[in-house]
């Protein structure tokens, strides 16, 4: 027997419904807000995440699923979608045609983490990415997109945000957190402490609940903001309150990954505790630099899709199901079978889900097959049907039994 890889989930037949419901809200949304689909393969060189995620960041550091292909290339799962956006628009001179690229994607993502409720090591995500806007209107759009698709999922959320400055004002709040760091370093995680040198940012981002305790009197970068990035968030949060979207402000949000400037952001809900980020995202105006294109900013955000349903789960969302089996053909013996296999066919034609035994069951079974997969209706076929050139049709929520001719069955069940 082998069972299934640590941190890695089945999506069983029965509970994929749940799953199409995010995945069809993600691009219904997405169609709302005229956005494309992108698709990108699920492994890259590992040189792209090493630089388009950033390699102090957990995710590089820890957490990629890398190895040798059979070339001695190495190669990556893709442990989030943003890289693999970046690199295609990139590749394929996006930047020169019309601006802004707007996409979104739904992807499988690999990261070697410690599973827990709400962290896996196969997870999937709902990404959004637009390249080619500057401006606080485009952040703006970004999160309401977030905001409309949680809302839509029946999810109730808490949006904070923040924003982290660019590479000017950056430097000088590093220095000040390096500051307020030095003398408590030795209550920090050891991950810290690597932070500290590294990457002070990240000390903000740390789960330990020490350092946590610890991150709570740093000072805020929102006092370091130079005036473009002051006048830029102010204008983030005009717009938000103007598109009727709450938002908190949280001057400890800071994100994982490396290419984020200006505005982060989080969608939190109660419940899976440190796992209760359901959207992430933000502005990286650096990116497409760093990987070798021009000078092209970019926002963006990824949702869980394992964490939203495990909140829509919580907070008892009813998820729409739409299995539906319109009718079931059921048949005495074989030669009513062969009836009932081609009735299903016709309907099948007609666009009308149908199915019929394939068991041999008696149909005393086989109505107790349709009642337990919820057909709407049974359609027997015995003898006396075969030479009426009839179907006797059982309503399974009314009980009321009709006859419907063989050549009007389509018919009869369009609409039903
Ligand atoms: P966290 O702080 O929870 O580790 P992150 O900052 O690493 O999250 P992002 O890289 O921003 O997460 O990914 C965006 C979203 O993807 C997260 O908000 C979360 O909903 C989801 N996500 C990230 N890692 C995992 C995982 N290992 N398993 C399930 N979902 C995940
Ligand atoms: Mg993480």
């Amino acid at each position: 027997m082998i069972n299934i890889p640590k941190g890695t989930k089945d999506v069983l037949p029965e509970d994929s419904y749940k799953w199409r419901f995010v995945e069809d809200t993600a691009r219904e949304i997405s169609r709302l807000f005229c956005l494309k689909e992108i698709r990108t393969p699920v492994f890259e060189h590992t040189e792209l995440f090493n630089r388009g995620v950033g390699d102090t960041s957990d995710v590089v550091t820890k957490e990629m699923y890398t190895f040798l292909d059979k070339g001695g290339r190495s190669v990556t799962l893709k442990p989030e979608g943003t890289a693999g956006a970046a690199r295609s628009f990139i590749e394929n001179g996006m930047a020169s045609g019309v601006l802004p690229v707007k996409m979104y994607y739904i992807i499988p993502a690999f990261r070697y983490e410690r599973p827990q409720a709400g962290r896996l090591r196969e997870f999937h995500q709902f990404g959004v990415e637009i390249f080619g806007a500057k401006g606080a209107d485009t952040d703006a759009e970004t999160i309401l997109l977030a905001d409309t698709f949680l809302k839509k999922l029946g999810l109730k959320t808490k949006l904070q945000i923040n924003s982290i400055g660019c590479p000017a004002c950056r430097a000088a709040y590093n220095k000040a957190l390096k500051e307020y760091f030095a003398p408590r370093l030795n209550d920090l995680c050891e991950d810290c402490r690597t932070r500290y040198e590294k990457n002070p940012l990240r000390l903000l981002d740390c789960k330990e609940e020490r350092c946590r305790e610890i991150n709570a009197g740093a000072p805020s970068i929102l006092e370091y903001l130079c005036e473009d990035c002051k006048a830029h968030f102010t204008d983030v949060c005009a717009r938000l309150t103007a598109a009727g979207v709450p938002y908190t402000i949280n001057p400890r949000i800071v994100r994982g990954l490396d290419y984020y400037t200006r505005t982060v952001f989080e969608f939190i809900a109660d419940g899976i505790g440190a796992q209760g980020t359901v959207c992430a995202g933000g502005r990286y105006d650096g990116l497409i630099r760093t990987l070798g294109g021009g000078d092209v900013p970019a926002v963006g955000f990824a949702a869980g899709i394992e964490r939203l349903l495990i909140v829509m789960e919580q907070s008892g969302v009813e998820i729409p199901r739409n299995e539906a089996v319109t009718a079931y053909f059921a048949g005495m013996d074989d030669i009513c079978r062969e009836k009932a296999f081609e009735l299903t066919a016709l309907l099948r034609r007609n666009g009308i889900a149908s199915e019929c035994d394939h068991m041999q069951r008696s149909v005393k079974a086989q109505f107790k097959y349709a009642d337990k997969t919820g057909a709407k209706f049974v359609a027997v076929i015995g003898g006396s049907e075969l030479e009426k050139g009839a179907v006797s049709v059982k309503n399974m929520a009314t009980g009321e039994t009709e006859e419907v001719p063989f050549e009007k069955v389509a018919e009869y069940f369009a609409g039903k």
